[in-house]
């Protein structure tokens, strides 16, 4: 299996497909079983749960220093 990134309140995650506004970029506002995302381009907020996020995501805090 592959690692798990450990989220936090206030991570930005880029997913796979772009949002309909064309955004890429959410910022995680709840982290659980069910993630809240919001849109860092058009401010809307979802949540999907974590295994659908987990499967969408492709890169964690992208711009900043990967640790
Ligand atoms: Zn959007």
């Amino acid at each position: 299996m592959t690692e798990r990134h450990n989220w936090q309140l206030g991570d930005v995650a880029r997913l796979k497909k772009p949002h309909v506004c064309g955004g890429l970029d959410w910022r995680v506002t709840r982290v659980g079983m069910d993630m809240d995302i919001c849109c860092l381009t058009c401010g809307r907020e979802v949540r999907i749960p974590r295994w659908d996020f987990e499967r969408r995501v492709t890169a964690q805090n992208p711009g900043n220093t990967l640790k």
